[in-house]
């Protein structure tokens, strides 16, 4: 893994979807106007220039993010990527993902997303059972996801990432571990296998609630997760993270630069930035962003956190442990000056003799059996 907190990320926001999800609780809107997305393009450009001072380590990736940022067409997203080379001009490889709808793409624009710089590809694939992605809401189904797939290897990507849920409502073992099964067959290099998890305004919590769908008792997620884990690991995928898996050399570093505490610089409506100590928000609405870039300003920024010389360390030690490979007990030392351990000795010890952590000279994880109820374990580290 060659991420380190040496290294920044540049993390791009991209708000509009076509339609909601029914889980979807992110910063998402319609496109209301023809010529909205041109015009977020040249906003985000804007900002790509404004900001440059803020990213003083070599920037190690970009990711398009959304929303769904494969809507917006190729050419657009030509001019952001070339935006990122020009304003931050890369010292060495750089890994750049786009994540992708599939019912947004199609055989030529996959080839020109190639073209244009992308070299990783996030999928949002969800499921390969139709029944599941309609209770979800998605706009495409599971040929339309595995269509997406050939053509993005028949343009040439060599690093290809599927995202996929568990634990819908009504999903049997045998439809989660086909899925995983139907996918893994499609030779993705990375696939991410993420709970449903809902707030409780979103559509499908409201479906929940009334009763006309039922979620997954905790067992049964648990069981789905480890299946889903066990399938992966017979099949050469590596977990590295809670819900990662990838084969050698594919980890995400986008996202490593997140689970290690790196820094990251947040662009369009909705983004969060980290600068090591303080998390800033680029502020919604949508119209407030826009106007004042078109006007040649700096966007509204709200300051979300400063964080206190114990919760960064703190913060480190529970992202650290999301990573299979645990914290790094020199490189947290040579970072904080003092031992991982330190406040956290007791807690420690008791979750280790619990079987929940391993410890040893070298290293602080979670044991296996900790993965599924992690944020038992991570609240032992929260005040
Ligand atoms: S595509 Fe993603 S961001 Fe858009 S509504 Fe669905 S889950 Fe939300």
């Amino acid at each position: 893994m060659t991420n380190s907190p040496e290294s920044m990320g540049i993390y791009i926001h991209f708000p509009f979807c076509r339609k909601k999800c029914s889980y979807c609780d992110f910063y998402s809107l319609p496109i209301t106007a023809p010529g909205v997305l041109n015009q977020y393009t040249d906003c985000l450009e804007r900002e790509l220039t404004l900001r440059t001072s803020e990213c003083d380590l070599p920037l190690a990736s970009s990711y398009l993010g959304g929303g769904t940022p494969s809507l917006l067409p190729p050419q657009d997203i030509e001019r952001v990527i070339a935006a990122i080379n020009r304003d931050y001009p890369p010292s060495g490889e750089r890994e750049v993902t786009i994540e992708v709808n599939p019912a947004t793409v199609d055989r030529q624009k996959l080839a020109d997303l190639q073209r244009a710089g992308v070299n990783r590809l996030s999928i949002g694939v969800q499921s390969f059972v139709d029944r599941e992605l309609t209770i979800l809401g998605r706009v495409h189904d599971s040929r339309q996801g595995h269509q997406c797939i050939d053509w993005a290897q028949q343009a040439g990507f060599t690093n290809v990432n599927l995202d996929l849920i568990y634990g819908i409502p009504g999903q049997r073992r045998s439809d989660w571990l086909a899925t995983l099964t139907r996918a893994m067959d499609c030779g993705p290099q990375h696939i991410s296998a993420y709970l449903l998890q809902l707030e409780p305004d979103v559509p499908l919590a409201r479906e929940i609630a009334t009763g006309q769908q039922a979620m997954l008792t905790d067992d049964q997620e648990a069981d789905l997760y480890y299946e889903g884990r066990a399938l992966l690991l017979s099949r050469g995928y590596q977990h590295y993270e809670l819900s990662n898996f990838a084969h050698p050399g594919f980890q995400c570093r986008h996202n490593l630069t997140y689970w290690r505490g790196g820094r990251y610089l947040g662009v369009g409506v909705g983004a969060v930035s980290f600068d090591g100590r303080q998390r800033h928000l680029n502020s919604p609405p949508l119209e407030d962003y826009m106007a004042a870039l078109l006007n040649g300003t700096p966007p509204p920024r709200q300051l979300l956190e400063t964080l206190t010389a114990e919760q960064e360390r703190a913060e480190a030690f529970i992202i650290g442990l999301r990573l299979t490979q645990g914290i790094d007990r020199e490189e947290y030392c040579s970072r904080f000056g003092a031992d991982a351990l330190g406040p956290f000795q007791d807690a420690v010890n008791r979750l280790a003799a619990q079987g929940l952590l391993v410890v040893d000279d070298r290293r602080i994880a979670l044991s296996p059996r900790a993965y599924f109820i992690s944020n038992v374990v991570f609240r032992e580290f929260v005040d």
